[in-house]
């Protein structure tokens, strides 16, 4: 990461990055672009270097963050009309901790509403356009970070993950993207989606500045009790990828031949290198994708419940009393793809439907945790695909939510079972998009999957 210093200014690192912003303006990257705050930061930080004070590991590097990340500077909007106008009065942890070690977010990046989504189309704002090929998808949720960083506008950006929101939009184009393991970094100031699996991450050009980034932000903070103590036990061995698993199931036909081809090639370049290639039988993650849509969205319908037009951001003009602030409000504020979650959520956790959906889907959540557990006793990693598919074209599946939400088979696991992914670059398809895979790995082994794709490089 190009880091400023004597010679080289954190003024014109600034500089570029808002001059790159503004020459890809055309691919709806970002929602807000803060340039005077970004000079100004700039120019702070060089009169420090200047004047020889310490500026720290991040010293005038450009980034992007989403915008459902919490920060005073520019409204927090989560690509959502019911957030526009909200100035949040808190910064998110991770925001502050990444800028006392001198970084400068230039702006915030687009997203699906709320993070619902896997294409970036159901942006209020309109979707992101993809870095290889501008007629695709740039994925989602976190597509307008993904492209910034592909488009190499900033060093990195930053992302939320509840079911592939980092990984598929950094394997649809062509980086590095993060889930760490739940509770590896501090949720708080960020937008809440689902809580029990979302997590936040990072979006890199490389596996050394995700390990940079993962140790300026993780670790324990007192203002989420989820976050676990470190990124990783300096005491404690590295676990040593010797045994990497491939799970049958996702080599089938369903899955595009271009990114089973990456998986077979990358395989035998394993092989070539010495590791053991085990096959795994995982026959519960089938059931991933209908637990994560039935989970999700009940911890979706509760946390949106807070967006009733009186406390936060747009409240509709059409309301006369109490109640029709709350309709009319939320009936323009949120997008379909957010009222249908709404709707799923409340149903699966009715009185009548609790326990033939909500409760059956926490049981098998449960099947799901041990599987991956008792994988991790067969193998060290597991390198499988991140999506079925490469980027899909812009239009192609936004009006069949059920093809969307299938998107997501190969990433939603991870977060239900909370164990880290790391999206690494797996070559091009054909037509030229590009292909990822995800490396996986059991919780609390985050350092030890990065160390494994710098090998792999
Ligand atoms: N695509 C998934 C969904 O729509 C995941 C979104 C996310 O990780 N925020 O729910």
């Amino acid at each position: 990461m190009k880091t400023a210093n004597k010679k080289v200014k954190a003024e014109r690192l600034v500089r570029d990055a808002l001059d790159k912003a503004k020459h890809f303006a055309d691919y709806n990257i970002f929602t807000f672009i803060d340039e005077e705050g970004a000079i100004a930061r700039a120019r702070e930080i060089d009169k420090r270097i200047a004047n020889g004070e310490k500026v720290g590991l991040l010293a005038g590097v450009p980034y992007a963050l989403k915008d459902n990340f919490l920060s005073p500077r520019g409204e927090t909007t989560a690509s959502a009309h019911i957030l526009e106008g909200f100035n949040s009065p808190v910064t998110a942890t991770s925001v502050e901790r990444l800028e006392a070690e001198g970084a400068i977010m230039i702006g915030r990046t687009n997203l699906d509403a709320f993070a619902h989504g896997s294409s970036t189309e159901n942006s209020y704002f309109g979707p992101t356009l993809n870095s290889a090929d501008r007629e695709r998808v740039a994925g989602g949720s976190s597509g307008g970070s993904a492209v910034a960083v592909a488009l190499d506008i900033v060093e990195f950006a930053t992302g939320s993950d509840t079911g592939g929101s980092i990984r598929q939009p950094a394997s649809f184009n062509g980086i590095y993207g993060m889930k760490p393991t739940f509770g590896t970094i501090s949720r708080y100031g960020v937008v809440a989606m689902a809580s029990s699996l979302d997590c936040i991450g990072f979006f890199t050009k490389t596996p050394e500045d995700m390990n940079l980034l993962m140790s300026i932000t993780s670790g324990q903070d007192p203002k989420d009790m989820t976050t676990l103590p470190d990124y990783y036990n300096e005491d404690a061995p590295l676990r040593k990828a010797a045994k990497i698993g491939v799970i049958k199931d996702f080599d089938n036909e369903s899955v595009d031949a271009d990114i089973r081809g990456a998986l077979k090639s990358r395989c035998e370049l394993l092989k070539s290198k010495g590791y053991e290639i085990v096959e795994l039988d995982m026959p519960s993650l089938k059931y991933a994708l209908a637990v994560y849509y039935i989970i999700q969205p009940a911890e979706v319908a509760s946390n949106l419940s807070r967006y009733d037009g009186v406390r936060y951001g747009f409240r509709s003009n059409k309301s006369k009393d109490l109640d029709s602030i709350y309709e009319e409000t939320r009936s323009e504020g949120f997008m379909p793809e957010n009222k249908r979650r709404i709707m799923v959520g409340n149903f699966v956790l009715s009185s009548g439907f609790y326990d033939a959906y909500f409760l059956k889907a926490a049981k098998a959540r449960t099947l799901i945790v041990n599987e991956y557990r008792r994988a991790f006793e067969k193998c060290d990693y597991i390198l499988m695909p991140v999506s079925p598919n490469p980027a899909f074209r812009l239009g192609e599946k936004v009006g069949d939510p059920v093809a969307m939400y299938l998107e997501d088979v190969m990433s939603v696991s991870l977060n239900l079972a909370g164990v880290p992914g790391l999206a690494i670059p797996a070559g091009k398809t054909t037509a030229g998009l590009p292909i990822g895979l995800q490396l996986v790995g059991p919780r609390r082994s985050d350092k030890g999957l990065i160390e494994f794709a710098r090998e792999l490089q």
